[in-house]
C-alpha cells in the first residue's frame, strides 16, 4: 500500500460517551497498524480529556512549528503524534464551540505528517455540534465507533452512527470494549456489562463489526504506563492486532475503489 494509492486518509475513532476506551483503542490501532506497514500519525482531538500524550508516552513533549507548520512529535511507537493535550497546559480548561473545535482538529490535521497514509483521530466523546462540525470540516474518510456492551452504552453508539451519517461519513465498524473480564485470580471469565452487544447493533444497523477487547486489567496498567499494549509482545495486544488487520484491508479495499 502505498501513499499514492491511497492518499492520505484521515480515520477517526468516535464513542457515543466518555470512558468507553476509545482513546485506549485509537493509540492501540495505530501502534497495531504501525507494525503492520502502514504509515500512521496519530492526532489526539479529544478537546474534553486529550489523553494520548500519557497513552503514548510524549507527556513532557512540546511540538514546534517550521514555517507555520506543526512538527509532530516521535512516540516511542513508530507512530508519530500530536495531541491538544501538548497545547494547553494540563488541568486548563478550555470552552470550546463547534467552529472552534472543528479548526481546532484542523490545524492539527495540516501539520507536516510527511509521508503518513492514514491519520487516526481520537474524537471527542458525545455527538453534539463540536463532533459535528469537527466532522463537517475536515470529511474524514471512514469512521470506527467504540461501544462497551451494555443497553445503554449501544443506544449512545446508536447515536453516534447516526451523527456520522449526518456528516455523511462512512461507518467503517464498531469496536466492543470491556467485553468479559477474566479474574486474574481464578480465570474464570464474567461479562460485567454483558457481552456480544455491539455486535448484534452492528449487525442490525447494517455495519462491519470489527471485533471484541476483553475488560482487563493488563490494558489499564499498560496503558497508564505510557506502553500500548499492541506495543509489546504482551497477550492483550492480541485482540488490537486483529482489529488493525480489519482496518487495513478496509483501507485496502477503500483504496482499490
Ligand atoms: P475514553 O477515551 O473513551 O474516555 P479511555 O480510553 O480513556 O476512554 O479509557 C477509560 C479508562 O478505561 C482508562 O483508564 C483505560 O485505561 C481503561 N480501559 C480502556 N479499555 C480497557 C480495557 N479493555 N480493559 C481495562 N481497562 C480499559
Amino acid at each position: 500500500m502505498t501513499s499514492e494509492k491511497i492518499g492520505r486518509k484521515l480515520i477517526v475513532v468516535g464513542s457515543g460517551k466518555g470512558g468507553v476506551g476509545k482513546s485506549t483503542v485509537s493509540a492501540n490501532l495505530a501502534i497495531a497498524l504501525a507494525k503492520l506497514g502502514v504509515k500512521v500519525g496519530l492526532i489526539d482531538a479529544d478537546i474534553y480529556g486529550p489523553s494520548q500524550p500519557r497513552l503514548m508516552a510524549t507527556e513532557n513533549e512540546k511540538p514546534h512549528a517550521v514555517d507555520q507548520k506543526m512538527i509532530p512529535i516521535q512516540s516511542p511507537y513508530g507512530v508519530p503524534m500530536l495531541s491538544l493535550g501538548h497545547l494547553v497546559k494540563p488541568g486548563q480548561a478550555i470552552a470550546w464551540r463547534g467552529p472552534m473545535a472543528g479548526n481546532a482538529l484542523g490545524q492539527l490535521i495540516d501539520a507536516d505528517w510527511a509521508d503518513a497514509e492514514v491519520l487516526i483521530a481520537d474524537l471527542p466523546p458525545g455527538t453534539g455540534d463540536v463532533q459535528l462540525s469537527m466532522l463537517q470540516k475536515q470529511k474524514p474518510a471512514g469512521a470506527v465507533i467504540v461501544s462497551t456492551p451494555q443497553d445503554l452504552a449501544l443506544i449512545d453508539a446508536t447515536r453516534a452512527i447516526d451523527l456520522f451519517n449526518q456528516a455523511g461519513v462512512p461507518v467503517i465498524g464498531l469496536v466492543e470494549n470491556m467485553a468479559g473480564y477474566a479474574c486474574p485470580h481464578c480465570g474464570e471469565v464474567s461479562d460485567p456489562f454483558g457481552a456480544g452487544g455491539a455486535e448484534a447493533a452492528a449487525r442490525t444497523m447494517g455495519h462491519d463489526f470489527l471485533g471484541r477487547i476483553p475488560l482487563d486489567i493488563a490494558i489499564r496498567t499498560a496503558s497508564d504506563a505510557g506502553t500500548p499494549p499492541a506495543a509489546t509482545d504482551a497477550q492483550e495486544g492480541v485482540a488490537f492486532h486483529q482489529i488493525a488487520a480489519r482496518l487495513k484491508d478496509w483501507l485496502n479495499q477503500s483504496a482499490a475503489e
